[in-house]
């Protein structure tokens, strides 16, 4: 999926075939290739000018280093190794995090309430995230249906639930803020020790779904926020992810359908942009198709 993204580094790889020395005027003419691949694959513009000067400067650094080592007759030495290695450790840094992906409780249950717009593939992040915290980290998860937005997202939920043998809480005509407000208590009763919330999606960003969104974060107070974006949509990811950010204080985002065709500029670009780091990439329909986010696994990808 990131053959986009790939192109320009295996160009500027190119470009900088068979040459020892880093110079300003080579590092200029392989970054103008790295500059239209990212373009390309929907890197948000200001990224892009961050990433190519870090790396202009980081490569000129080089040039002296390289020039040495050449003088010293090591053969193996090469401009494109050099280039590329710097490029790795950028990209790297840019969708790096740190610490543990969860933030645990000190007591009682670990809140993780998952916001998203609709389409984004939340109900089925929530399913995967329980998957996942089952059966990696031994927990006990309880899964909260408070999407009422969309009809159909309680039972995929139940659905899901069954499939795991994870129990699912809902009170029918509650509002998602008493079923949130609830589920704790529902998580003592049954001994459950992470609670993840599937809230309220929407077409797109508005004032009733923030104030619920909000009212629901109040009286929870959920350890983590994770927000989960498509992929596919390649800049208003990253959009939506500022958007979350500034009223939400995410701590991290989950982002979908990197299976797919995405160009991969929103993986790239949300923690630039928002300061919210990516933590999770779901990569398939079924629930066992979720990860962690390895951002030096992704800048490795991504050069091939
Ligand atoms: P919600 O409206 O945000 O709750 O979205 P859903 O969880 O219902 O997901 C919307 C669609 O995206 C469903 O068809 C999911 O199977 C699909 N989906 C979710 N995550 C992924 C993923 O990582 N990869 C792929 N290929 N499809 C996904």
């Amino acid at each position: 999926m990131f053959e986009t993204l790939s192109r320009g580094f295996r160009q500027a790889r190119n470009r900088l075939a068979g040459l020892t020395e880093l110079t300003e005027q080579n590092i200029d003419s392989a970054l103008r290739e790295v500059r239209l691949s990212l373009l390309e694959a929907d890197v948000e513009m200001g990224v892009v000018k961050a990433f190519l000067s870090r790396v202009k400067e980081k490569a000129l650094g080089r040039t002296l280093e390289v020039k040495v080592k050449h003088a010293g007759e090591t053969h193996e030495v090469s401009a494109s190794d050099h280039f590329i290695k710097i490029c790795h450790d950028e990209l790297e840094a840019m969708m790096s995090h740190e610490g543990e992906e969860i933030a645990w409780a000190q007591s009682g249950p670990t809140g993780i309430m998952v916001v998203g717009l609709q389409g984004s593939g939340k109900t089925t992040s929530c399913a995967k995230l329980a998957r996942l915290l089952q059966e990696k980290e031994g927990k006990k998860p309880l899964l909260v249906a408070a999407d009422m937005q969309r009809p159909a997202a309680v039972e995929q939920l139940k659905v899901l639930g069954d499939q795991l043998k994870v129990p699912v809480f809902n009170i029918p005509g509650a509002s998602p803020v008493e079923i949130c407000a609830a589920a704790r208590e529902q998580a003592r009763k049954q001994g459950r020790d992470v609670i993840i919330y599937d809230t309220a999606g929407r077409l797109a960003i508005d004032e009733p779904l923030m104030k619920e969104l909000s009212d629901i974060k109040a009286k929870t107070k959920p350890e983590n926020i994770f927000l989960v974006v498509d992929a596919m949509i390649g800049q208003d990811a990253v959009k939506t992810a500022r958007s979350f950010h500034e009223r939400l204080e995410l701590s991290g985002v989950v982002i979908t359908k990197l299976d797919g065709d995405a160009r991969g500029g929103a993986a790239l670009s949300i923690k630039e942009v928002t300061g919210a780091p990516v933590l999770f990439s779901g990569v398939g329909e079924t629930t066992d198709k979720f990860e962690p986010f390895r951002a030096d696994g992704m800048a490795s990808r991504i050069l091939g």
